[in-house]
C-alpha cells in the first residue's frame, strides 16, 4: 500500500506529555489507594509508549497485561466493528483493572473491551486515553481520565502509527499531506 506524501506538525511535545502523565500517575494512585491487585491493561499496540511511561510512574505493586483489539488497520477511518485480535494472558476476576488505550475517537473500540472486561468480574475497573477527540464520538463513553482533548486530526507519535510507522516518535503531531 503506498501512502501520499505528508510531514508531521508537532501537536504535544514529549516535555508535555511527561508533565501530565505524572499528575495521571498521581490521580491513579490517589484512586486505586494502596491496592495490592491491580493489573493494568495496554491495548496494543497504539498504548505501548503511553503504559510504559505511565507504569514507571506509579508506585504501586501493578502486574502488566495487553489486549489487542482490531482498530483502523491501514488506513485513516474507524472501522465500527471491534474484534479482539489477542487475548490477556491473565485473568482479571476479582482484581483491579486499568485498562491504557491510546485514543479514545468514535468511541466503539473502548466500549466493546470494557464490556468484554466488565463480564469477566473484576473487582473495580477504571480506564485511562493518552487523547480523547471529544467531537469524533459516537458511542456514549468517557475515559476515567485523560490526557488531552484534542481536536478532530490525525494523529502520529508516542506509540501511534500512520500505515505502521512513526510509533517512534518522542512526542505527538498531526498528519499534514503536501
Ligand atoms: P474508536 O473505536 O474510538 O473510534 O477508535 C479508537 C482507536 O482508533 C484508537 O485506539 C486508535 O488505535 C485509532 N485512532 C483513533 N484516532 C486516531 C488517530 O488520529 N491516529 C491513529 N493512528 N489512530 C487513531
Ligand atoms: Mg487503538
Amino acid at each position: 500500500m503506498s501512502h501520499p506524501p505528508y510531514v508531521i506538525d508537532e501537536l504535544i511535545s514529549a516535555k508535555s506529555i511527561a508533565a501530565r502523565i505524572e499528575t495521571l500517575a498521581r490521580e491513579i494512585q490517589g484512586r486505586f489507594g494502596d491496592t495490592d491487585k491491580l493489573v493494568v491493561v495496554g491495548l496494543l499496540r497504539g498504548s505501548f509508549v503511553f503504559i510504559a511511561d505511565l507504569v514507571r510512574e506509579l508506585d504501586l505493586p501493578v502486574e502488566v497485561d495487553f489486549l489487542e483489539a482490531s482498530s483502523y488497520g491501514d488506513g485513516m477511518e474507524s472501522s465500527r466493528e471491534v474484534r479482539i485480535l489477542k487475548d490477556l494472558r491473565g485473568e482479571i476476576g476479582g482484581r483491579d483493572v486499568l485498562v491504557v488505550e491510546d485514543i479514545v475517537d468514535t468511541g466503539f473500540t473502548l466500549s466493546h473491551v470494557m464490556h468484554l472486561l466488565k463480564s469477566r468480574s473484576p473487582a473495580r475497573i477504571e480506564t485511562i486515553a493518552l487523547l480523547d477527540k471529544p467531537t469524533r464520538r459516537e458511542v456514549d463513553i468517557k475515559a476515567t481520565w485523560t490526557g488531552f482533548e484534542i481536536p478532530d486530526e490525525f494523529v502520529v507519535g508516542y506509540g501511534i502509527d500512520y500505515a505502521q510507522r512513526n510509533r517512534n516518535l518522542p512526542y505527538i503531531g498531526k498528519v499534514r499531506f503536501t
